[in-house]
């Protein structure tokens, strides 16, 4: 056999997907504020009218006093422009507890994604009350606020920043600060109604309970059972909506938005592909709500379940020849195409690792984003073609090295989002490091422990531990001692394919490919050797294990 083409899948390419959890983690600058309150629910009123320059809000959330002290005091912040009208406390039984006073104590600092200043000032407010709340003890906090006028905008903003406009309104973001913040996590299972000028459409998570016209007006009213960030969108949305048997999907896009048959196709084979997987999550309606400024230059998604907000690149990157273009180079030869798919079925996957099962403890970014972008390498092999998965892997590796990764300030077991060579950690190089173990154990056994996972841990907690032992169950090798050699330390590995050389014999050829291993250990390497014989050929794959640093013949 004489290859023509080779594809390695573990050689050296920059793709980015933003996408941020569903945590929060504290910034540094907070200790000075004790944050003693957990969000049990929420169920919020909004009335959105940006032409008649309103913007204003009611919530009740339950909260409960996760510190060890009796408390006459509760702590929270909120996005600057948002103007207090009126804070009542109550207790379980709905009796009033009197505030004695509320202060502004101070300024929150938080990062803020793709803005011109690196951090938000959110106001930190004290409340004391003229009871005390013990241990355990769970209150309901009552507030109103309004939008101050001046903060409404002609246009859309990023989408992380919370926007009000004609064309566009939205409150998506971990960061937008239009939730309450008592610093401890905001999700919690919610019901959000909506009050907005009838031309606008909503996306929110959850269930559309109902929607309601009232003269100008329509309230839609969404519920979210499980634990969810409360977040909406209002816009003078195109709405577009395909059923399949079993799933709906709604795509909510600004006016001259393009999403083609084929992209709807694409996601419902996507989601056929996870549900058959991994087991039914329960869902059956996506929505897809742009988000952002119209024509975005980022490609970021912030996903919230059945609910995926996000940019108008990620739909214009597949229809637009010049985008396209642009990140074909950017991504090392990634098309359009393959990008949008990339984007979608990462966020799509969030609905498994993220929502279906709440995943606690070490590992815990490697098992959402590195797992999230590992299913998707995966998902284009079975959905668009072998190469594309290839493709996208080396697209993950070149990312990792061109933002050194490797030099992230923690292990992958114990990585968080905060620069980019941990985001390239956890994304790019945690994707491979699933690869690894795929390849390792074989899909049979692999794919036969995650379903056995997902199956025991559907809605519940699950940690390291369980997914180790759906997997050792299966698998001939010592699982946990297998991954921790990628976990445990930053691996800095250079893989290059050196001499190829091809000899011709009495039947066909022989090609000898030498890999070179360079790292500053040893390791056991799984990877594989793609190689064709005419362009139209489909690849075969020659699997290989290296376990030692040097070179290596395969033939
Ligand atoms: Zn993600």
């Amino acid at each position: 056999m004489k290859p023509v083409y080779f594809l390695s899948f573990l050689l050296p390419v920059a793709l980015f997907i933003g996408c941020t959890s569903k945590n929060i983690t504290d910034h540094p600058t907070e200790s000075s504020f004790a944050f003693e309150f957990k969000v049990e629910n929420y169920n919020q009123y909004y009335e959105v009218d940006p032409e008649g320059r309103l913007f204003k809000s009611s919530q009740e959330i339950s909260i409960t006093n996760v510190s060890d002290k009796h408390l006459g005091r509760i702590n929270f912040s909120l996005h600057p422009k948002l103007i207090i009208d009126h804070i009542t406390i109550r207790n379980l039984d709905g009796k009033e507890t009197s505030i004695k006073q509320w202060d502004k104590i101070g300024v929150r600092k938080t990062s803020r994604i793709w803005a011109d200043t690196s951090l938000n000032e959110f106001p930190v407010y004290q409340i004391q009350t003229s009871e005390s709340f013990a241990p355990h003890q769970q209150l309901v906090f009552e507030i109103d606020y309004h939008l101050d006028v001046d903060f409404i905008r002609d246009y859309p903003e990023e989408m992380y920043e919370l926007t009000f406009s004609p064309k566009a309104s939205y409150a998506v973001g971990p960061f937008t600060g239009h939730n309450p913040y008592f610093g401890r996590n905001l999700i919690a299972p919610f019901t959000i109604t909506i009050k907005h000028p009838k031309e606008l459409y909503t996306c929110a998570p959850g269930n559309l309970i109902t929607s309601k016209q009232e003269n100008q007006f329509v309230i839609d009213i969404y519920e979210c059972k499980y634990p969810n960030i409360p977040t909406f969108s209002c816009v003078k949305y195109k709405r577009i909506s395909r059923q399949s048997d079993i799933f709906r999907l709604e795509y909510y896009l600004y006016p001259d938005q393009q999403v083609t048959e084929g992209m709807i196709d694409t996601t419902f084979r996507v989601i056929d592909l996870y549900s058959k997987t991994f087991g039914d999550n329960g869902t059956r309606e996506y929505r897809f709500g742009t988000v952002g400024k119209a024509k975005s230059w980022n490609l970021g998604g912030e996903n919230k379940g059945n609910a995926i907000f996000l940019t108008d690149f990620a739909t214009r990157v597949y229809t637009n020849w010049l985008l396209n273009w642009s990140a074909s180079l950017f991504t090392g030869g990634l098309s359009g195409k393959d990008i949008n798919f990339l984007f979608f079925s990462h966020e799509l996957y969030h609905n498994w690792n993220l929502f279906y099962v709440n995943w606690s403890g070490k590992l815990y970014e490697w098992f959402g984003e590195g797992g999230a972008n590992f299913i998707t390498a995966w998902a284009a092999e079975r959905v668009i073609g072998i190469e594309v998965g290839a493709q996208i892997r080396k697209a993950f590796i070149k990312s990792f090295i061109e933002n050194k990764g490797y030099e992230a300030s923690q292990p992958l077991e114990s990585v968080r989002k905060t620069v980019n060579a941990e985001r390239a950690l956890m994304y790019k190089y945690g994707a491979i490091v699933w690869e690894q173990l795929r390849r390792r154990i074989g899909d049979e056994a692999f794919f036969a422990g995650l379903r056995k996972f997902y199956r025991q841990k559907g809605f519940k907690q699950a940690t390291y531990e369980d997914l180790l032992a759906s997997f050792q169950a299966r698998a001939d090798i010592d699982v946990e001692k297998f991954l921790s050699q990628w976990t445990t330390e930053n691996v800095k590995i250079k893989l290059n394919i050196g001499d190829v050389s091809i000899q011709k014999m009495k039947t066909g050829f022989r090609t000898t490919v030498e890999i070179e291993v360079d790292s500053e250990k040893d390791y056991d390497i799984v990877t594989a050797i793609g190689y064709k014989t005419s362009k139209k050929e489909n690849l075969t794959i020659l699997p290989i294990n290296i376990t030692q640093n040097g070179k290596s013949v395969h033939i």
